[in-house]
């Protein structure tokens, strides 16, 4: 019954919610600037392993479209901001998200980061391009160590591997 832990989890559509609403609710008072600088960096090195856009289904059910890239890398692997920002979330959120970290760039521009093994800031900080904010891991929904990375303009995703070679021009 490999899969009973994943159906368990679909059914917690309550506890989804839930989680949904608090990373929302990180996101709702973007600082007024840009936060950010000059281009942006793919936070972890490995292989992309399922592109943003991807439609997606579990066990044969619409699990919607993949709101961000995943990164393959082996856990404990450093993950780094994508670019500065202030850190709005991080917390433990196992309906889905696992260890996950919300950093605001400003002019409502955020990066997510999900499924790490350790979060090595903690809200209200501010961090630099490329500093090391935590660590890969495979906490959360998932079936085994990556990194999946989210860059959000309000609570719209967008690519971003799009923004890591084109840049954010405003
Ligand atoms: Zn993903």
């Amino acid at each position: 019954m490999k899969n009973r832990a994943t159906a368990a989890k679909m059914n917690n559509k309550g506890a989804l919610r839930a989680e949904k609403l608090l990373v929302q609710s990180k996101m709702k008072n973007s600082y007024g600037a840009p936060l950010w600088s000059g281009s942006w960096i793919t936070p972890t090195r490995g292989a992309a392993t399922s592109a943003y856009g991807r439609r997606r289904y579990v066990n044969g059910k619409w699990w919607g479209q993949h709101n961000g890239a995943d990164i393959k890398a082996p856990g404990g692997a450093p993950v780094l901001a994508t670019n500065g920002g202030r850190v709005v979330l991080s917390a433990y959120l196992p309906a889905l998200r696992g260890n996950c970290i919300v950093v605001d760039h400003g002019c409502n521009v955020f990066s997510l980061y999900m499924h790490l093994s350790k979060r090595e800031v903690s809200e209200g900080q501010s961090v630099a391009k490329g500093q090391r904010i935590g660590l890969v891991g495979a906490t959360g929904f998932v079936t085994g160590a990556h990194l999946h990375w989210e860059v959000r303009v309000g609570w719209e995703p967008v690519d971003p591997n799009r923004i890591v070679a084109r840049g954010l021009q405003f």
